[in-house]
Parts: C-alpha cells; structure tokens; sequence
C-alpha cells in the first residue's frame, strides 16, 4: 500500500447510497436523502438515503421473511461458510477502496483504518465463517431413562446499530456471529459514517449470502434506529455507541417486544503508571497512541492517566513531548499520526470539555485547541490537562476526543480506588515490572479489559466487553456467539 495508490482515490466521485432491502438498492420512501460532509475538508462528499421508519419496517419484514423460510438458516453448515469466506475475501480484495471511503466519511487517518477497518473486518468475518461448524450442541447428564439434548439455534432477526468511529469492524463484530449462527439482520450504520460498512453488506451479497439475510438502511438514529428499537419484529438489538442512546434502547425493548439488548458503551479507561514500569519512554509513546489515535475516537481509549507521584512531572513531560510529535492532519496521509474530527459537532463537544477542565483548575499543558481550519476540516490538536481531581468532568465523562486527563496516586491503593470512582468499566492499562503488582491490578481494577505493560492490539480470540455502565455483552471471541443463539431444551423420555 503506499500513498500514490491512495492518492488516487481520493477525490473519486462517491456515488449516492440507497439502502439495501431485500437484495435491492432503494432509495427513501419519500425519496428523502442527507447530505454527507466530509470531516478532511467540510465538503459535500454524496448523499445517502435519508430512511423513513416504512424503510426500517421493509428491512425488518424482509429479514424475517428471510428467517422464516429457512433461506439462509436452512443451508447446511458447510455452504454458510463458504459464504462467508467468499465475503471476506471480497472485503480484502476491496480493502483499500474500503478504507479510502470509510476515512473520506469519518476521518481516520489511513494507516489505521486500513488495518482497523477491512483488515480487520475481514479476519472477524473469517473466523466466525471457521467457528460455524465447529459449534455442537449438548448432552445433559441426565438419569438414564431420560435424554436431554440442548440445541443451539438461531434467534431469529438481529438488529445491529453501529456508530461512526470503525464502522467496518465494529460492523463486523456484529454481523460476523450473527450470521454465522444463521440469523438474518437489519443494519443500521451511524449518519456520519455509513459509506463503507453500506459497502461493505453489499459485498455480502456478491459473495452469494441470499436476498433478505442481510438488510442495511441509512438515516438518522432517532428515526430508523428508533423505529428498530421498538420493533415487535427484531430478537435481539445489538449496539455499540453512547450511554444515551444505549439507554433509549432499553427503553424501547422495554416498551415492545422485550427484545434482547446487547450493548457496547463507552469508558473512562485509566491507564496506570508505575515508577517501576519497565520502560518508561515506551510507555509514553503507547499512552499518547492510546488516546490520541483516531483523534481519540476509540471506546477503549486509555483517556485517564494515573502517575505515580514521584514519575509525575517527568512523564507528563515524556508524554507531551510525544503528543506534540504526532502529526496531526490529512487523514488520507499515511505519515498522519492523528486524522480529523467525526463531525463539527463532535470538535465542539471536545472543545467544551477543554473550557470546563480548566474552569474546574486543570492545567492545559498542550493542545486544547481548533487547528487547521483553512482546510475546512475538523482538527484538533492532541490535548494533555494535568490536576484532573478524580471527581471533576473530565475524570468522570467520556470526551470521545484527544483530550487525555492526569491525576497522581502515591500508592496501589490508591491508584485501584481512583482506577475503580467512574461509572464506567471497559479497559484500562498497568505499567510495572512487578508480576504480583500487575496481577493484583488485572483482580482489583473494574473493567472488561486490562492490559500489562501495552494499551490496545487485541484479536479477535478475545472478548471485549465493559462492565457498570459501558455495557454487557461480548463482541469477538467464541463468547460473542452466546449473542446470537437460544438455547432449547429436549426432554426426551426414553
Ligand atoms: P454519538 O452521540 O457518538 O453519535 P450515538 O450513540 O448517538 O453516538 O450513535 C451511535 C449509533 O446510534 C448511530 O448509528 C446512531 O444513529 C444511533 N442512534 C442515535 N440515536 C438513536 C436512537 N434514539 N435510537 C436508535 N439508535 C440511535
């Protein structure tokens, strides 16, 4: 991949994107469409299909048309898979136009999408399509006058609402076990960012899942993914993306058919530093990546640091220097540490949270700041604000932007009861060279996700998943299978 390959695609022309119901692409039934701006330049890039709840109620009555004739559940084990392989090589084959689209839509910056995006959708897609026949049901060890069997079957329709930041393979964690498992869906990417992943189901097709299985339809959360909540048609709804809307879905589920929610939130992920951290320099390095990656976009940000008292000015001095090192900019450069803001209203909420920590005695030690305008994009620069008392804003709220917080701890006490005062558990960081330390933090933290010694890179053999309010549930992993299957019981007396 280099950059002439992307520099050629990056002003194609982005055809409008209808919605994909039934195997067909339609447009709005009133013909309504969005407008998609660009996040590198504040431009017009296309329109998509503005969908109407009538085109969230087509998509869900194809997909249950699709389940209850067996089209795609029926097929034996062996011919899904080979669907499935097919659409993950079609997803590779198309990776870097994938890519491309998907950073013009979101602002990624390249090197990380290409590898966060197809690279990884397809590796999800993959392994699901080689778990599918590898998964028996069970015999229960039951009195020998009685057999009990427990199946495992599909649930039936999944809705699946994904947000902006890697649509792809957030999309892919999703649709990967919940077709595997023979389920038909409904999806719903975010506004500002459906380009790829509307792509991306349309591959699925190509690569000969049957009309139906797969259904995606564009448009605003509060009126198509509103409309999906409160279905009495979708088992089960799948969401990675705010506490809010998490929340509003609970709701409908509860105001409808009490559908299954499964829900992937956000985090407030406290990233710990030792004095006795075996390389405090590599530390630095993956804590700024940690949270300024995708311009901090990334549920799993390490957006707290914890330092241990005695390292605290010397690290913070490390780390800065690292941040004001990350080149921020065109996200379709490949020499771009940092691409661009989602969306205008995003930068905004950024930049508020930057006013408050100062208001509420935080130092702004780097960053804080709009820069790039003249493009017209959305950038910010990476933000370090030191002091952040433990109760104040921006320990408490995710920012969803490159705006990373610092607070000292003098003990492991103290650095756990610090770790554990947010309302959120999703992932977090320790750094030292002491296994019982290490262990003692992966058993105290409160979180679905601990790393030693690093911050992020995990693979799909593994589960990620919060715990209080960033959410329940898996994605990845054999565990995220549990998702999207029943479980029946045959009490057989012999
Ligand atoms: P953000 O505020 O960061 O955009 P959201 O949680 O609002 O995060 O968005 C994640 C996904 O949830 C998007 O696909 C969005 O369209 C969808 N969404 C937003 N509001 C609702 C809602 N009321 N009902 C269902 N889905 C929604």
């Amino acid at each position: 991949m280099n950059q002439s390959n992307i520099d050629a695609l990056r002003t194609q022309a982005v055809p409008f994107r209808a919605h994909l119901i039934d195997g067909k692409l339609l447009p709005a039934s009133d013909n309504g469409r969005m407008d998609v701006l660009s996040p590198i330049d504040g431009q017009l890039l296309t329109q998509v299909a503005r969908g109407t709840a009538a085109d969230m109620q087509a998509a869900i009555a194809s997909a249950r048309a699709s389940f209850e004739d067996k089209r795609w559940a029926g097929q034996p084990p062996a011919a899904r898979k080979k669907v499935l392989l097919k659409w993950a090589d079609l997803i590779e084959a198309n990776a870097l136009e994938l890519a491309v689209l998907g950073v013009r839509d979101n602002g990624t910056e390249i090197g990380m999408a290409l590898k966060a995006e197809p690279g990884s959708a397809a590796g999800t897609i993959r392994y699901y399509a080689e778990a599918l026949d590898k998964i028996y049901g069970e015999v229960a060890p039951t009195s020998s006058d009685i057999l009990g069997l427990i199946h495992k079957e599909p649930v039936g329709v999944v809705g699946a609402i994904i947000p902006w930041n890697f649509p792809m393979m957030i999309g892919a964690w999703k649709l990967g076990p919940a077709l595997a498992m023979g389920n038909s869906v409904v999806l719903k990417p975010a506004e500002t960012a459906s380009l790829s992943l509307m792509r991306m189901a349309e591959l699925a097709l190509e690569a000969g899942l049957p009309p139906g299985v797969l259904n995606a339809v564009t448009g605003e959360g509060a009126v198509v993914g509103e409309t999906m909540g409160l279905s009495m048609d979708v088992d089960v709804l799948v969401f990675t993306g705010s506490g809010a809307t998490g929340r509003r879905l609970m709701e409908y589920s509860a105001r409808s058919n009490m559908k299954r929610v499964y829900l992937e939130l956000g985090g407030k992920s406290p990233n710990i530093i030792f004095a006795d951290a075996p390389d405090l320099s590599e530390a630095a390095k993956v804590a700024a990546a940690g949270i300024f990656r995708n311009a901090g976009q990334v549920c799993v940000a390490g957006s707290r640091l914890l330092i241990e008292t005695c390292i605290h000015d010397e690290f913070v001095a490390e780390v800065t220097r690292v941040a004001e090192g990350m080149r921020v900019g065109d996200p379709l450069s490949l020499e771009t540490a940092i691409g661009a803001v989602n969306s205008e209203s995003q930068l905004k909420q950024n930049l508020g949270f930057v006013v408050t920590a100062r208001a509420e005695g935080g130092e702004v030690v780097t960053g804080g700041e709009r820069i790039l305008q003249e493009t017209g994009g959305y950038f910010m620069s990476p933000t370090i604000v030191t002091g952040v008392t433990p109760g104040s804003t921006l320990a408490q709220k995710e920012v969803f932007g490159p705006v990373l917080g610092v607070t000292p701890f003098a003990s492991d006490d103290e650095a756990v009861l610090i770790a554990n005062s947010t309302v959120y558990g999703l992932a977090g960081a320790v750094w030292t060279s002491s296994l019982a330390r290490a262990h003692r933090m992966i058993r105290d933290v409160r979180t679905g996700v601990m790393h030693v010694n690093t911050y992020g890179g995990a693979d799909n053999t593994v589960p990620l998943g919060g715990v209080g309010q960033s959410g329940n549930g898996h994605d990845k992993s054999m565990h995220a299978i549990e998702k999207y299957i029943n479980l029946k019981t045959a009490w057989i007396k012999l």
